[in-house]
């Protein structure tokens, strides 16, 4: 039952072959057996699945079941849950149980999810390896013998779905937190248009830039998790007006369709160093774009290798600005000093962790008056330049296919320092920038044996064509990602 994809659960549950019960208590028997070895999960929420199931079964006994009835997910820990712990993996928020419900997680209930439990990740999402995590890193099921990251930040996520201990989940995205942990599980991460899905009450990092997301093992899957994301939310100053997403069935091919499609590739990524498999992974999914009847043509984005740096000053600084809630004055942690002042240093140098920290020192720096115009105002600038780049590579073409990383999982005890874990979100944090649509999906193996993942790009709100012809490269891709396959029954 935990091969499942979500589309065939949910024939199965309308089929009444399988009840909700039944693959909800599969998913939590896999959790009580590699829950710990994975530590992809936070918070796991037992009772509350059962219950989720139990309601999912009795609707799909009286003939009025939801969407997505009866099907288990993780939510990352980043969404608050109403009476469930929410804590941004953060010491700041480890006791933190939230009044209300965001937007998202209300969402999921909606559409009749089970909530198995709050997916691990990088503290307030800063991180590329979940290792800034306060709880520990989560871990790849891909490997078992020397441990693997699981990406970041949205590692919690990607471990418990690639392992089996999820049917899918939530991820944000705000430089590549959903497309680079799914590329190297194995996996389908949608970064969706900036404003399609409302971050109403998921835990700011940086708010131009957060984009809330799914993440699962097909792409039909995917899209099915981001139908019941998408839409406009009142409560989101920043959620698009008049603009939805919905696919009710598998999506339908956009190649050999008799229609044109012209797949844009970017020149500047072009001498960017990337892993020999990725580029043979690469150039083999580009001949097979190709011979499908794809048209491929060369696009430019002219400052994209500078993206890196504006979103490494951008981002910062908005966190900095997002964080300075934290004064242990309404809620999470307070640790009491001798008077006010002291009380806000002792409380948030014992709440955030060095990476934390780290960002918020950043961002404080380029807000400054000596720095603002030489560092924040110029990444303003680059990332307009960025953003009408791509609209004009878009008229050129129709989607843009690059990779989503250079290599595959590394080790989590690999030794990078900070600006080398800033490095690997080259390929990721430009579509942030940009607020386009984004999706890594499933690309191809490694001689390594480990997966390979490439990005679909389109023009904003073009959500539907991204998932359309990544799903057509996880069809080419032929890697393997049934959970029983990558770590066993
Ligand atoms: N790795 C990036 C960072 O550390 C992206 C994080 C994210 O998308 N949340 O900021």
């Amino acid at each position: 039952m935990i091969d499942l994809t979500i589309v065939d659960a949910l024939k199965k549950l309308k089929s009444r072959e399988i009840s909700a019960t039944e693959l909800t208590r599969a998913h939590l028997n896999r959790i009580e057996k590699f829950g710990a070895e994975l530590n992809c999960y936070i918070t796991v929420t037992p009772e509350r699945a059962l219950a989720d199931a139990a309601a999912a079964d009795e609707r799909y006994a009286n003939g009025t079941p939801r969407v997505l009835d009866g099907i288990p997910i993780a939510m990352k820990d980043l969404f608050a849950t109403r009476g469930i712990r929410t804590t941004a993996a953060s010491r700041m928020l480890e006791n933190f149980i939230p009044e209300y419900e965001s937007t998202i997680s209300q969402k999921y209930i909606d559409a009749g999810t089970v909530l198995l439990g709050k997916a691990n990740l990088d503290e307030f999402a800063m991180g590329t390896f979940s290792k800034t995590s306060y709880f520990g890193a989560p871990v790849s099921p891909w490997q078992r013998t020397r441990k693997l990251t699981a990406g970041g930040s949205s590692g919690g996520t990607t471990s418990a779905v690639a392992g089996g201990l999820a049917m899918g989940g939530t991820g944000t995205d705000t430089g590549g937190s959903i497309r680079f942990p799914a590329s190297i599980t194995g996996l389908v991460g949608v970064k969706p248009t900036y404003g399609l899905c409302s971050r109403w009450g998921c835990v700011a990092f940086a708010s131009s830039l957060d984009t809330p997301g799914p993440i699962a093992r097909t792409v039909d899957d995917a899209a099915l998790l981001l139908s019941i994301m998408a839409g406009h939310d009142d409560k989101d100053s920043t959620s698009a007006p008049n603009q939805n997403f919905h696919v009710s069935g598998e999506l339908e091919p956009i190649l050999g369709t008799g229609k044109k499609l012209r797949v844009g590739i970017i020149k500047e990524f072009q001498n960017v160093e990337i892993s020999p498999d990725m580029k043979r992974i690469f150039d083999a999914r580009i001949n097979d774009l190709k011979s499908n009847g794809a048209e491929i043509v060369q696009v430019s984005i002219p400052n994209i290798l500078d993206a890196l740096a504006a979103y490494y000053i951008i981002a910062p600084a908005e966190a900095s600005s997002n964080l300075a809630r934290y004064d242990g004055m309404r809620y999470g942690l307070r640790v009491d000093g001798d008077d006010l002042i002291d009380t806000y240093k002792k409380t948030r140098a014992a709440g955030f962790g060095d990476e934390v920290k780290r960002r918020m020192i950043i961002g404080t720096a380029v807000l400054s008056s000596e720095s603002y115009d030489v560092y924040f105002m110029q990444a303003a600038r680059v990332r307009r330049l960025i953003a009408n780049a791509f609209a004009r590579a878009f008229e050129q073409c129709d989607l843009i296919v690059c990779p989503a990383g250079a290599g595959t999982a590394m080790p989590l005890d690999s030794d990078l320092s900070p600006l080398e874990y800033y490095a690997l979100d080259l390929f990721t944090v430009a579509m942030n920038l940009a607020g386009v649509p984004a999706v890594s999906t499933p690309a191809g193996m490694a001689e390594n044996g480990l997966p390979l993942g490439m990005q679909v790009v389109g023009r904003r709100f073009d959500d539907l064509r991204v998932l359309q012809l990544a799903k057509h490269i996880q069809q080419f891709s032929g890697v393997d990602n049934r959970p029983t396959k990558i770590m066993g029954e």
